[in-house]
């Protein structure tokens, strides 16, 4: 339907790429790259082809979560091949500058930064793109949700960032560009003592599923504020693929079958 009409039937698509879903916040340190790198594993083992995009220039957390260092080849001195684990594949501005290198680029470098690392890379053939937006709701996340034909935004909220309004910033951003929203994602809904397994509502609990429900949006699911899910995503063995069998994992891949 939406390459018949509408704003978005003008954006080029990505060669190759069969849809490309964008997974946002409305600010930084909510879980958005964390949710971004399990959902992109997670429809791996739904059996799809995926890569995952890191579009946040400023900070990128694609290598470390996806466990990948170098440097992407150019075999043919134009288009990039994109890094590949866990059979997902994944292109991000950390591997094209040190790790410690901070980026002092305007907006419109990283306009063209964005737009080269979607075209210029060779994606293959793949059934999903993820793109892990930088946080925000501001002028770069619109030009990027208007410049790349999104199939459609899952956002990710904490639930006092849910309290604070800024998921439903997201949500309007999207809408305005004409991008369907799956849903919302609550991350660090609740705190699991690893002691005693205690749970411990550290930001409150259900803020995403009742605000969802108030925008007549879909709630996609919640992960609770556990150790393990740091520890994997910050040592590039996400849940998804290390702990296949945990709930975790399970409410991931929940996830993955709503997008
Ligand atoms: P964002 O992309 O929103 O800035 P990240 O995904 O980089 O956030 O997450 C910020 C930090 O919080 C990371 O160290 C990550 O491992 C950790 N984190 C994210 N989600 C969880 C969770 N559910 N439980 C524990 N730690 C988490």
């Amino acid at each position: 339907a939406r390459q018949a009409s509408g704003p978005g039937a003008q954006r080029p698509m990505v060669p190759g790429v069969k849809a490309i879903v964008a997974v946002a916040s409305g600010k930084g340190g909510v879980g958005k790259s964390t949710t971004a790198t399990n959902l992109a594993l997670a429809l791996s083992t739904l059996k799809l082809k995926v890569g995952i995009l890191d579009a946040d220039i400023y900070g990128p957390s694609q290598p470390r979560m996806m466990g990948i260092t170098g440097r992407p080849g150019s075999p043919d001195g134009k288009t990039l091949t994109p890094m590949e684990n866990f059979g997902v594949k994944c292109m991000s501005m950390g591997f094209l500058i040190a790790e410690d290198t901070p980026m002092i680029w305007r907006g419109p470098m990283v306009q063209s930064a964005l737009s080269q690392m979607l075209r210029d890379v060779d994606w293959g053939e793949l059934d999903v793109l993820v793109v892990d937006m930088p946080p925000g709701t501001g002028d770069a996340q619109l030009t990027m949700a208007q410049q790349v034909p999104l199939a459609g935004a899952v956002i990710v909220s904490t639930p006092q960032d849910i309290a604070l309004l800024d998921a439903r910033k997201g949500l309007n951003m999207f809408r305005k560009v004409d991008v369907p929203v799956f849903g919302i994602v609550e991350n660090m809904s609740l705190y699991l003592c690893p002691n005693c397994g205690h749970e411990a509502h550290i930001f409150g609990h259900g803020g995403a599923r009742k605000e969802a429900e108030k925008l007549g949006m879909d709630f996609l699911g919640e992960l609770p504020l556990d150790i393990e899910i740091r520890e994997t995503s910050d040592s590039g063995r996400p849940i998804v693929v290390s702990h296949p069998d945990s709930p975790h994992a399970k409410a991931y891949v929940a996830i993955a079958e709503k997008v």
